[in-house]
């Protein structure tokens, strides 16, 4: 894929004629660092932080999706249709949770129409990781700080430039007209995947993790790894592929919404059965499903392991939980036979 070349300040032109005709996502700084905003101009762009506070996987998978909305006499009144959006500065990380979530919703060719739509809607132009966080792991778990997957347009910061690589019809279309880079920007912007990479020293055995799983579920172990976990569910709602939902009715003045709804596999009534019955009652049972779900379940259901190691989960858990240790104890404590 041929790669071209924007300046600092045609980038801003660019995002500043974005805001103009569309609706402009781009991390915003707030108290605790970044997280995402709707933004008007250029310079509410914060892209100081690592990444953002919040996953970006509700511009396709929202905290509130509404199936359907009806009045109080029975009459369906169609729901909103997702907005135009592009999304920028997303990491690669959570641009393969992007296409992750994309791929968990497809079965048999169909993709679940409401995620179908959000995505259409959305482009991504995302932003390599020049720097990482200590609890970057996208590289054990086969991503890279510069990985493009699930972006429409990746850039790369190499100063006063940026390299610009379209993946998609839609990238294509925003950087038409730039230059193409030449072989010294191509040789500047490996140089920066490199450095960036050997930044991650973690490395995970994904494929043995695929045979110590189903033999450490009945193990006292978990007993240990989750010892402090107190279910506060925010390892799953931060994460960026946790795809897990309830759906409810609301009436507001009239009118009734059933909307899909964020949901956490940490919280007891997740998991209750209409009988009552509870497959996982103890909280070790479902730190254990998280894990589980993470490493081996989405193997089985969509090909892919789906910790993106973005490390949100590690800087969330208020009990100091690492899902890295648990995975290392995990194949230390069960060998291969
Ligand atoms: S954030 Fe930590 S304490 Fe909360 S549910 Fe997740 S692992 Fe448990
Ligand atoms: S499990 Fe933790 S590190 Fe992995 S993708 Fe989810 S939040 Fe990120």
């Amino acid at each position: 894929m041929k790669k071209y070349l924007l300046t600092r300040q045609e980038l801003s032109q660019l995002l500043d004629r974005l805001a103009k005709e569309t609706n402009l996502y781009a991390p915003v700084k707030d108290k605790t660092g970044a997280t995402w905003g709707k933004v008007k101009n250029t310079a509410e762009v914060h892209l100081e932080e690592v990444n953002t506070r919040e996953p970006a996987k509700g511009f396709i998978f929202p905290r509130c999706e509404v199936l359907l909305r009806f009045d109080q006499k029975g009459n369906a009144l169609e729901p909103e249709p997702p907005e135009e959006q592009i999304v920028f500065g997303i990491r690669p990380c959570d641009a393969r949770a992007i296409a992750f979530l994309e791929k968990f919703y497809t079965i048999e060719g169909k993709t679940d129409p409401y995620v179908k739509a959000r995505r259409e809607k959305t482009t991504f132009i995302g932003l390599a990781c020049n720097r990482t966080a200590p609890t970057c792991f996208c590289l054990a778990l086969g991503g890279s700080p510069h990985d493009a997957t699930g972006m429409d347009l990746l850039l790369t910061d190499l100063g006063d430039l940026f390299l610009a690589e379209p993946l998609t019809a839609k990238g294509e279309k925003l950087i038409a007209g730039y230059p193409e880079a030449k072989n010294e920007h191509l040789t500047a912007g490996a140089k920066l995947r490199k450095k960036a990479e050997a930044e991650i020293p973690l490395r995970i055995d994904t494929a043995k993790l695929q045979e110590v799983l189903p033999k450490a579920f009945a193990s006292k172990i978990w007993e240990t790894l989750a010892l402090n976990c107190v279910n506060c569910g925010a390892c799953t709602f931060l994460c960026p592929t946790c795809h897990c939902f309830d759906v409810t009715d609301e009436t507001v003045r009239g009118s009734t919404v059933r909307c899909r709804v964020w949901d956490s596999c940490q919280f007891t009534l997740y998991s209750r059965h209409a009988s009552g019955h509870n497959p996982r009652l103890d909280p070790r049972a479902r730190y254990r499903n998280r894990v589980m779900d993470k490493f081996y379940y989405t193997v089985e259901q969509a090909g892919v392991i789906s910790c993106v190691g973005c490390g949100r989960c590690i800087i969330a858990c208020p009990a100091n939980i690492d899902i890295r240790t648990t995975v290392e104890r995990l194949l230390k404590e069960f060998p291969e036979e």
